[in-house]
């Protein structure tokens, strides 16, 4: 089937058949060290991709209001429990299509408008889905934010205060940019102090969590949330997770479970997407294998060592390491911003983003840091000895540009053809799981 598809593609629509193809060599020629994606296998592409897809079908396995859910009941069950034993959960929705989709249906469903809301800032890591002001999450509830303390790790003892002062009805623990593992067992104590719900989300470390590389949250707080795409190596996605406390009466005394079944529909998804769970169901089965755990300490490992080699390239590194996949520079401190620096380096075929950093005077699309992981780089099988050559392009890149404003800087064709090549060789030392699939 995906044979055919993609002749047919190729006969019919050779435009977009190229561009598709030029995205699979691009990810095998870019060095990635981003810290918010992960290469899907290609058996959970081919699961994305397959016919399933046709099926629509709302509710939940045996309880459909359509008919033609057969296969489709089979595989959301499949999804189910394996989503259940790769993070040791009680219960587990694989519906919702995004991570931020399961928070908001976490948010809704435990939450009357206005109810307070207690999260890690923006600026300090947090995600938007935390109730930042952009966020409907930021304009249906009141939010109270904890930060992080002069050494940039989470200040408990802050959201410990502020969680008396405010009596939130959410904690929320969890963090797209920070390197460093959350204390979830003060976290649950912080919530309990006032009887709050805790949500933990994982969405960046998912995969460590699965693995056991980091702490799992899952029977902590009362409702964990993830991507299935950031660490996962699933498809676009995410998941609601729950552990100890999933069967726990609810605002209303129903169940917590049963409430996250009505939270993410009819509450807030209408059909779920077969095809994307069927890969999930693939993922998750992935996970599960020991390759999986391997990679998954390679991750952690990889980011360690890049840290240290990028410190002593003179990087600030916040916290002055990580424990996950993340690293995070305070690129500003040596006269580079965020956007100049992910600029330059993607246009040496290096990815790493900006990000706003704690006390950030830069706006977002500008920024004083970097984020940079190492997600990819484990999967394409490199180690930490290989993380001193890729901290030296990073450095090369960032050192020999020079900025002549928040988001302009010059470098010459020379060096950024030298640069490039230099990157290409490391990228053909270590393919990605595509590479044998190029034309
Ligand atoms: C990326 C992220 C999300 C949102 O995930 P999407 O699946 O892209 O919607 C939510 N929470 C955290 C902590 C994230 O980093």
């Amino acid at each position: 089937m995906q044979a055919r598809g993609s002749q047919e593609l190729w006969a019919e629509d050779p435009e977009l058949a190229a561009a598709l193809d030029r995205e699979v060599a691009y990810q095998d020629d870019t060095l990635q060290l981003v810290a918010h994606a992960s290469l899907a296998a290609p058996s959970v592409l081919s699961a994305a991709g397959s016919a399933l897809a046709n099926a629509t079908a709302e509710g939940y396995p045996g309880a459909r209001y359509h008919p033609g859910a057969v296969q489709f009941d089979q595989v959301e069950r499949l999804a189910v429990e394996r989503a259940k034993a790769a993070f040791r959960a009680r219960y587990a929705n694989v519906q919702p299509h995004s991570c931020s989709s399961a928070n908001l249906t976490v948010l809704f469903t435990l939450l009357a408008p206005g109810d307070t809301v207690l999260s890690l800032d923006l600026d300090s890591g947090g995600h938007l889905t935390h109730g930042a002001a952009a966020s409907v999450t930021g304009r249906y509830f009141d939010v109270v934010h904890y930060g992080l303390d002069a050494d940039g790790y989470i200040d408990e003892d802050q959201a410990a205060r502020l969680a008396l002062e405010h009596r939130p009805r959410l904690v929320v623990v969890g963090a797209s940019a920070y390197p460093r593992t959350p204390d979830y067992a003060r976290f649950r104590a912080i919530s309990d102090s006032v009887g709050a719900y805790l949500l933990a989300d994982i969405s960046h470390v998912a995969g460590l969590v699965a693995a056991g590389v980091h702490p799992s949250p899952v029977d902590l707080a009362h409702i964990t949330t993830s991507s299935t795409y950031k660490q996962l190596g699933g498809p676009r996605g995410g998941i609601i997770l729950s552990g100890r406390d999933f069967d726990r009466p609810g605002p209303d005394g129903t169940p917590l479970y049963r409430l996250l079944q009505r939270g993410v529909f009819p509450l807030s998804q209408g059909t779920p997407n077969p095809s994307a769970i069927a890969a999930k169901a693939r993922a998750l089965a992935l996970v599960a294998q020991p390759e999986f755990t391997a990679t998954a300490k390679a991750i952690a490992a990889n980011a360690a060592a890049l840290a240290v080699a990028l410190d002593k390239r003179g990087w600030p590194v916040l916290t002055g390491g990580t424990e996950n996949h993340t690293v995070l520079l305070d690129t500003y401190r040596r006269g580079i911003t965020g956007a100049v620096a992910e600029t330059a380096l993607e246009s040496c075929g290096i990815h790493a983003n900006k990000n706003r950093i704690r006390g950030d005077t830069k706006p977002p699309l500008v920024t004083s840091g970097l984020r940079l992981g190492t997600n990819i780089t484990a999967q394409r099988g490199m180690r930490e000895d290989d993380m001193d050559d890729c901290a030296g392009l990073v450095d090369r890149v960032l050192t020999t540009i020079r900025p002549t404003g928040d988001r302009t800087y010059d470098l010459t064709a020379r060096d950024r053809d030298e640069i490039r090549s230099r990157v290409a060789e490391v990228c053909r030392r270590f393919p990605t799981v595509y590479h044998d699939r190029r034309a």
